[in-house]
């Protein structure tokens, strides 16, 4: 008797120890609603789409949580236009506080729609910041049903190019061809979104047509997630006050009907984040007319038909192992100089002009924000490794060349770059881009990093992608 006691205390010390040993590689993935009410405000100052009208289709956070048995992660997506660093923070708050989930182990991003919320304090009404707080709260509601709905799970990635649907925006120009800037400045070299001009040499940089599919399905087989990564600014052909999430919530929805995760599972989440797309824009190359909203759903179901074809010859594992590190860079905040305030002061007291250009006033209201800003802003940078496959997420409007260098110089068979992650840094022109000037390099709360800043985020973020190589056996990744 004595012996048989020992034998099974023997026995079930052998089976809790082999189940502790091995890796279970769990996933699960959810959906909130964040659909803002009408008279919230739309975008920003440039874009003036005011507040909201009406709903074209609805915006959502999505959310992916991973778990190896000894590191769980999260990571969301969201139908906004950027969403500042106080709001991810207040999400992440709220889950650790339910879930215990550490809020270093979650990266969350803005895809960029402009037919949203730009989820910053810039300016806002009560509304507005009623609408912040229902967001971070939602963003939490999708990250703990997410952690509802792991389940044991297999995850593969593959990629594909779409050339003919992304260029660089910003056109190098002949010298002396371009007009002065808003601050009357002459002598730049670039026209965005310049239109056809004997003046263009051609493109100021190159693109990234790269699209990266990582795709998340169940023990049996049945599709769990889908983690599409783009770098096309967004689509547009918006009607002013409506909402729409874009060709990214299009990609999702075009996903979601065509992958079906029957009844014993969860629903089937599709999910799209933004690249580097600070300097690109979309490609409508069949020189169709197409009617408002049109376009992006086109886009988006090519997007989800070569998605779906890519991931039939993808081999799903469930033997990886994750890793996430994060750090943050102080870099300094371009504010305006003694001669740009006084600029600013003379324009505004004279709003009807004559200004030097048509966003003159826009502009040095920008120089009179930027003023009241701190010296130096804390940016977050994070590299996330699922298997062979690694994420670096910065909090900027990250330009191609650095999405490339990354790609180019990171050791993980995969790696892409989600921007507008964690916070709100602006635009993120490499110093030789500010050089040539141009609409992203011009001082505003949309573009206030220092001219350096391009090439420290580059060197940290490359540091955190070598920091998750190896996985907690000391092994080298595959
Ligand atoms: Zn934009």
């Amino acid at each position: 008797m004595r012996c048989s006691v020992f034998a099974l205390i023997g026995s079930l010390f052998v089976f809790h120890f082999c189940v502790a040993g091995e890796t279970q590689f769990r996933a699960g993935a959810a959906v909130a609603d964040v659909t803002p009410q009408p008279g919230v405000s739309l975008d920003g100052a440039i874009s003036k789409n005011g507040p909201v009208v009406g709903i074209h289709d609805r915006l959502h956070a999505r959310a992916l949580v991973l778990d190896d048995g000894a590191t769980r992660l999260a990571i969301v997506i969201c139908d906004a236009c950027m969403i500042e660093r106080e709001v991810f923070d207040a999400a992440k708050s709220l889950v650790q506080q339910q879930s215990g989930l550490p809020t270093d182990r979650m990266l969350m991003a803005a895809t960029h729609t402009h037919a949203a919320v730009r989820v910053t304090h810039i300016g806002t009404d009560p509304i507005d910041d009623e609408y912040h707080r229902f967001f971070a709260r939602r963003i939490a509601d999708a990250v703990l049903q997410a952690e509802q709905n792991l389940a044991p799970a297999q995850i593969g990635h593959a990629s594909f190019n779409k050339p003919e649907f992304v260029r660089c925006r910003r056109f190098l120009c002949e010298p002396g061809s371009v007009d002065v800037n808003p601050f009357g400045t002459a002598g730049e070299r670039i026209k965005s979104v310049a239109g056809r001009s004997s003046a263009v040499i051609g493109p100021a940089g190159p693109v990234d047509p790269q699209f990266s599919v990582v795709s998340i399905r169940h023990a049996d087989g049945a599709p769990l997630a889908v983690l599409g990564n783009f770098s096309v600014h967004y689509t547009g052909g918006y009607q002013r006050g409506m909402v729409s999430a874009d060709y990214f919530g299009h990609y999702a929805t075009a996903l979601q009907s065509k992958m079906h995760a029957g009844t014993e599972h969860p629903p089937f989440v599709g999910m799209m984040s933004n690249g580097t797309s600070g300097n690109t824009s979309v490609i409508r190359g069949d020189g169709k007319q197409y009617a408002p909203f049109e376009w992006m759903a086109v886009a988006a179901r090519m997007l989800a038909s070569e998605t779906e074809h890519a991931i039939k010859a993808i081999e799903h594992r469930s033997d990886v192992t994750l890793d996430m590190h994060q750090s943050e860079l102080e870099l300094a905040v371009r504010r305006p100089d003694e001669a740009r305030l006084a600029w600013a002061n003379a324009v505004l007291a004279n709003p009807a002009g004559p200004h030097p250009h048509r966003w003159s006033k826009i502009y040095a209201d920008e120089a009179l924000h930027l003023h009241e800003y701190p010296s130096t802003m804390k940016i977050k940078l994070q590299a996330i490794r699922i298997g062979d496959v690694a994420i670096a997420a910065v909090p900027c409007e990250v330009f191609a060349e650095t999405g490339l260098a990354i790609k180019q110089q990171s050791q993980h068979p995969a790696t892409f770059t989600i921007e507008l992650a964690n916070g709100y840094g602006g635009y993120l022109p490499p110093p030789k881009q500010h050089e040539l000037g141009g609409y992203e390099t011009w001082p505003a709360r949309s573009s206030l990093l220092e001219v350096t800043a391009e090439p420290k985020i580059l060197a940290e973020s490359l540091k955190l992608l070598e920091s998750i190589v190896e996985d907690k056996t000391g092994r080298r990744a595959p």
